[in-house]
């Protein structure tokens, strides 16, 4: 019998793992995929995200595999170009790209040197209840099936979780799905360490993002609307040609480069809020709260979910308050922090024209380099979105995501 099993090994379930042993609780961690293994995602880590790994102790093991820090970034918005530099976050001045194999791998072994119990390439088929309440997992490893209990089991295992849907989740919040995003990885387009670049080509509705990355590559990451996945996909080669002939600065660096992988990515990137809690079990990260990466969100969400779920289950757990209550107060405070971003990248994912009121308070951002820091500081989310944005603004952002998801819920 543990305290808590964790379903799930990388940016959500590492760390609330470890934050959960480090306060003397007996913690399983399981994957099904091999500790240290890559996954399907691009790995730009915004300051916000960054904070809490140097408050876990982990920071200075990410720098050391030579990940670059990154101080500037450049926001190109069709003819306006905004270089600058945000705001920290308690002391972190830069965002820092893991490859996710070198910072999966630094957060699982943290979590083993913390004392949780790391079983990968274990697959959980089922969770076994007590009635309603979730009271363990059943799975299989090594050709053999396990059984395991604990107090609380979490689903930390990704978009589609097995978790949330054998507890039956639901998506309170369904926003659909935006664009399609392919990215590779290329040696010898670098002009900066410590620079970030994004495009936004409205007219065309494309997005881009590039940043400088571990062994000396640097990654591209293009989106398109959804409406064309199919096309992109039948030719990747192509589509990332094509696109590119839209951003000539971009296009002239990824000429004068090497590309060092093939082409991933995926059509498959919802935005919706699921129900985190329940008797005996919450979910985090990618599991409780998918989004576009257009905001390079994700990580920085996962580990916002283990650091609010690791305190209160520390407190429920503990006796400090019911556990329904902790497991309560862990899902509301998570939907509060993070759906202002959410919709916030429901807004840029859906590579519709900038709003007028962009357009218009753009100018005067572009010459004013305080302004230009909190505007780069509100998309990285060290600076709140109300402190750039006007309210109505705001409020088109939030009502754009209740629109798509009246649409979802008609069409359904
Ligand atoms: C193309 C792309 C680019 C992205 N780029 C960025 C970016 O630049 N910055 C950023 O912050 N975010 C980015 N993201 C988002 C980011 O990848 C996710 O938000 C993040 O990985 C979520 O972490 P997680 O721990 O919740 O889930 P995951 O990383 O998906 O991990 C879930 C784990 O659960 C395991 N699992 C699932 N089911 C089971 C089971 N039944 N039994 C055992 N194990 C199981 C899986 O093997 C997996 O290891 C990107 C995503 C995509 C798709």
């Amino acid at each position: 019998m543990y305290d808590v099993i964790v379903v799930g090994a990388r940016c959500g379930g590492a760390p609330l793992s470890m934050l959960l042993a480090r306060a003397g609780m007996s913690v399983l961690l399981v994957d099904r995929t091999q500790q240290g293994s890559d996954i399907m995602s691009t790995h730009y880590v915004k300051r916000t995200g960054a904070a809490h790994l140097a408050k876990w102790g982990l920071l200075d093991e990410i720098v050391a595999l030579g990940t670059p820090a990154i101080r500037q970034l450049n926001f190109h918005i069709d003819d306006v170009h905004l270089s600058g530099v945000a705001p920290g976050v308690d002391g972190v001045e830069a965002d820092y790209t893991p490859r996710r194999f070198y910072l999966d791998r630094v957060l699982t072994e943290a979590a083993v040197l913390a004392g949780v119990e790391l079983r990968d390439r274990f697959t959980v088929n089922e969770l076994v209840f007590d009635g309603d309440q979730v009271v363990g997992i059943k799975g299989h490893h090594g050709g053999q099936e396990y059984e395991e209990r604990a107090r609380v089991v979490v689903g930390a295992d990704g978009p589609r979780s097995l978790v949330a849907e054998a507890v039956g989740a639901e998506k309170y919040i369904d926003a659909g799905t935006h664009t399609c995003g392919h990215y590779a990885y290329f040696n010898g387009m670098r002009d900066r360490n410590d620079a970030a670049s994004l495009f936004i080509n409205s007219k065309e509705r494309r997005f881009y993002i590039t940043f400088p990355t571990n062994d000396g590559l640097d990654m591209v990451f293009l989106f398109w609307p959804t409406e064309l996945a199919k096309t992109v996909r039948a030719d990747l080669d192509a589509a990332f040609t094509e696109s590119l002939k839209f951003v000539p600065e971009l296009q002239s660096r990824v000429a004068s480069a090497t590309r060092e992988t093939r082409i991933s990515g995926t059509h498959m990137l919802p935005n919706f809020f699921r129900r985190a809690h329940g008797p005996g079990w919450a979910l985090v990260g990618d599991a409780a709260l998918h989004r576009d990466p257009i905001t390079a969100q994700g990580i920085t969400n996962a580990f916002t979910h283990a650091d609010i779920l690791a305190s209160e289950l520390i407190a429920g757990l503990g006796g400090g308050k019911p556990v329904d209550q902790a497991l309560a107060d862990y899902d509301r405070t998570q939907f509060e922090r993070l759906k202002p971003m959410f919709d916030y990248t429901v807004h840029l994912a859906r590579l519709q024209p900038l709003p007028q009121i962009v357009e218009t308070m753009l100018p005067s951002v572009q010459g004013d380099p305080a302004a230009t820091s909190a505007f780069i500081g509100a998309f990285l989310g060290s600076v709140p979105l109300d402190a750039v944005f006007p309210s109505v603004l705001l409020d088109q952002f939030e009502n754009e995501v209740h629109e798509a998801h009246e649409e979802r819920r008609h069409v359904a």
